[in-house]
């Protein structure tokens, strides 16, 4: 039977991406997706056949960085503050409505608090590594070691209060803050494989793993790819949030302007291109660019580390040199190179020779190139948003066959 999914997903262009495929697989299957966003992704979310409703984009920012920015645990209480930005405007929004099931982002929307306002089973989109309670506790606890002492308190209090709160607003308990940080529901989709999840196996059944999901972007329509196609490509992009790296930017010019590669840059819409003085006649800066496209003719990856550009990276078989800025960045970068796809780089301690030599010797590295191989090979056989789905549709039989809530 057609179902309604209510998908709740308010966070940067990374959270947004994987979804996209989603959606698209769920519509043409004959289910009916609201989708809540910001206003900066109504268009591509839109094309994908859903209903687009937005929350303030401004608000829900100033909400979340209002909890503090340099401890996790200051951002836990920062997702805590954006409840009073989401949850009423989707409750007004969604009024007199009635919707079988919630997806949400496995960060940002309060998409586990929604699910337990609206009484309705919930499935999880994962586009970092998924965290156990137990792995995500042990993090909060080493990251948490350097707190100074008279700061703690107020953390604390802060937490408390702001649960407190949304007990007495909406009757929903939050436990702890691996509830708010990582939205644990029933069913969780990762979209990368268990093999690349650090300590894959101890995942239980409830977590798919379903590898890359892949979409097309925007803007496809005004890069020149006939440009790139054959040329010794290598791809430099920090991502979409932290990338004001104008001096790495620069050290990339000097690293490789007189060389025969081609350079793709994306510098991000933070950075204008007239910052970076002349630039070099081997390079093509944008600050922004296809990238599942450009990654198809791309032989080296300079990139943050972020999840989705190395999935994304992997997928197409593409060696990475990570040089992580934050979040969860590090963890993926060590992974990246425990499996031996590439190497990791400092940003702090970085310098032109440094790079260049890094990238000769990755380009070379015929262990390098094996393992890239074999991490294609499992990515592409797993599925993505089509295998998303498929999950999805045993989680709607399993739930139609119990009478009871899986989330009670
Ligand atoms: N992206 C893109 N063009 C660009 C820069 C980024 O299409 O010029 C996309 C990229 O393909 C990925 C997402 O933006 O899907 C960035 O997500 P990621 O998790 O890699 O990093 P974040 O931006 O969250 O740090």
């Amino acid at each position: 039977m057609m179902a309604r999914f209510l998908f709740i997903n308010c966070g940067s262009e990374g959270h947004i991406n994987p979804t996209i495929g989603v959606v698209q697989e769920l519509i043409s299957r004959g289910e009916e997706v609201v989708y809540f966003t910001i206003e900066a992704f109504r268009e591509r979310i839109e094309k994908t056949g859903a209903t687009v409703r937005t929350i303030d984009g401004e608000k829900f920012i100033k909400a979340f960085i209002s909890g503090g920015r340099n401890y996790l645990p200051e951002r836990i209480n920062g997702l805590l503050r954006t409840a009073d930005i989401v949850i009423p405007s989707v409750l007004e929004q969604i009024e007199g409505e009635d919707f079988d099931y919630i997806i949400h982002d496995s960060m940002f929307g309060c998409g586990h608090i929604l699910a337990q306002i609206l009484k309705r089973p919930a499935i999880n989109s994962c586009t970092s590594f998924a965290e156990s309670k137990a792995s995500f506790d042990s993090m909060l606890e080493h990251l948490s070691q350097n707190i100074p002492t008279e700061l703690v308190k107020t953390i604390n209090d802060d937490f408390q209060s702001l649960t407190t709160k949304l007990k007495e607003t909406y009757d929903v308990e939050i436990r702890s803050p691996y509830e708010v940080f990582c939205n644990p529901a029933p069913l969780t989709i990762v979209y990368t494989t268990r093999e690349f999840q650090p300590f894959g196996e101890t995942f239980d059944q409830t977590y798919k793993f379903v590898g890359p999901s892949m979409s097309l972007r925007s803007t496809q329509e005004n890069f020149d790819l006939t440009a790139i196609k054959g040329k010794n490509l290598i791809y430099i992009s920090l991502g979409t949030v932290f990338n004001q790296a104008i001096d790495f930017y620069r050290l990339c010019f000097e690293a490789f302007e007189n060389t025969d590669h081609t350079i793709i840059m994306s510098i991000g819409e933070k950075t204008q291109l007239s910052d970076l003085g002349e630039i070099p006649k081997n390079f093509i800066v944008k600050n922004y660019v296809p990238q599942t496209e450009v990654l198809k003719y791309t032989k080296l990856f300079i990139t943050h580390g972020g999840m989705n550009s190395t999935n994304e990276a992997l997928y197409y078989g593409v060696p990475l040199i990570v040089i992580p800025q934050s979040a969860d960045q590090p963890i993926i970068a060590r992974q990246v190179a425990h499996i031996g796809a590439g190497i990791t780089l400092q940003m702090q301690s970085l310098t032109a020779t440094q790079l260049g030599e890094a990238a000769n010797h990755v380009w070379n590295d015929p262990s390098v190139h094996e393992a890239v191989a074999n991490i294609k090979e499992s990515f592409q056989k797993s599925g993505g948003a089509r295998q998303a789905v498929e999950e999805i549709f045993k989680f709607k039989r399993a739930y139609n066959g119990t009478a009871s809530n899986p989330n009670a």
